[in-house]
């Protein structure tokens, strides 16, 4: 194991794809014809969701199953504790291995839809450091696993010097590598990962990005997660905001420009939060030169919403 952690800490730039269990057979094989497609961008791995309280679970594992053996993608599978009795962690523990799935992100897991808490009952595990240390336990090194990171505080805890203390306690319970929440600001992105290196926290720290498709969607995750939008993203946004093909143009220069000021802070593995929709991170991956299509695009080209906003 360890594949994605070595991944993520090359000197290349690399990346990699979070897609999530659609509700519908339909949704199901139009994410996997996606999937057919985005493999030829190259990511060095692809995660799948687990959902809430473990809805969609069989599904997930299914998923996990036919990316890594139909599709031959490095296929990571989200797991998480929320509503799992201790069987069900071991199914679907054993499914992945089945399938020859050597990689897990261990989570703690959104409350149950229609819980606002949630509390572990007597066989299932309290936080994500158990179900590390468990899988560990469990399968020794076979797989690697990751954890989740919070650069803004998450919503049951807003103390991100808190929240480090317990990611480090998920890393030396056994984590390999870490994700971290979306973000669009990237100066509070990289002083977390300075904390967390003098924390002691040494594995890899891969960003999670998301892409702009609109301006709604755009809103509603940054006020759902909590995180800061640098105001010129909102002046720069704003007066496109119901032209979705100008959302997607001045979206993909933001975050394309918040990619390159990563790698060129020496970070040069990018996940991305696809929404299990390809365009608007196939654009951002053309503009960094990184999938194969791209053609020597020069990406430090003058933008015109910044030079409108006196920024170039
Ligand atoms: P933990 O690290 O266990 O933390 C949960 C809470 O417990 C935090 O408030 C933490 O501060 C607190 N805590 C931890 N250790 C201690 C301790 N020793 N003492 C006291 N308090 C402690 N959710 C899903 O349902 N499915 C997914 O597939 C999924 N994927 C995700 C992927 C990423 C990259 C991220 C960032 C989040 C994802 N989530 C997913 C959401 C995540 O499950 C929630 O944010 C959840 O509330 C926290 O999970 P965690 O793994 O960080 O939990």
């Amino acid at each position: 194991s360890q594949k994605l952690a070595q991944a993520a800490s090359q000197q290349k730039p690399t990346f990699s794809f979070e897609f999530f269990p659609p509700k519908t057979a339909q949704g199901v094989q139009n994410l996997y014809d996606r999937m057919d497609r985005m493999h030829d961008l190259g990511p060095a791995f692809i995660d799948i969701t687990w959902g809430a309280g473990g809805r969609h679970s069989q599904l997930t594992c299914e998923m996990v199953s036919a990316a890594q053996s139909h599709y031959g993608l490095e296929t990571c599978m989200h797991l998480t504790c929320t509503d799992m009795e201790r069987e069900k962690v071991d199914s679907a523990l054993r499914q992945a291995y089945k399938t020859g799935c050597t990689n897990i992100l261990a989570l703690r897991g959104d409350p149950p839809r229609d819980q606002e808490k949630w509390e572990a009952k007597a066989d299932q595990f309290r936080y994500a450091k158990d179900l590390v240390k468990y899988i560990r336990q469990t399968y020794g090194d076979h797989f690697d696993i990751g954890v989740a990171g919070y650069p803004e505080g998450c919503e049951d805890q807003e103390d991100p010097d808190l929240l480090i203390d317990h990611l480090k306690e998920k890393v030396d319970a056994g984590g390999t590598f870490i994700v971290t929440q979306m973000f669009y600001n990237v100066d509070i992105f990289l002083d977390w990962v300075a904390k967390c290196r003098k924390r002691g926290i040494t594995v890899p720290i891969i960003p999670g990005i998301m892409p702009i498709s609109t301006h709604g969607a755009f809103l509603r995750r940054a006020d759902w997660t909590k995180c800061d939008v640098p105001q010129f993203w909102h002046e720069a946004l704003e007066p496109v905001k119901n032209d979705d093909a100008a959302v997607r143009d001045v979206g993909r220069d933001l975050v394309v420009e918040m990619c390159q000021k990563i790698l060129d802070a020496g970070i040069y593995h990018l996940h991305f939060y696809t929404m299990n929709l390809a365009q608007a991170t196939r654009m951002v991956l053309d503009d960094l030169l990184l999938t194969p299509a791209a053609s020597g695009t020069p990406i430090d080209k003058p933008l015109p919403w910044r030079q409108s906003l006196g920024l170039n």
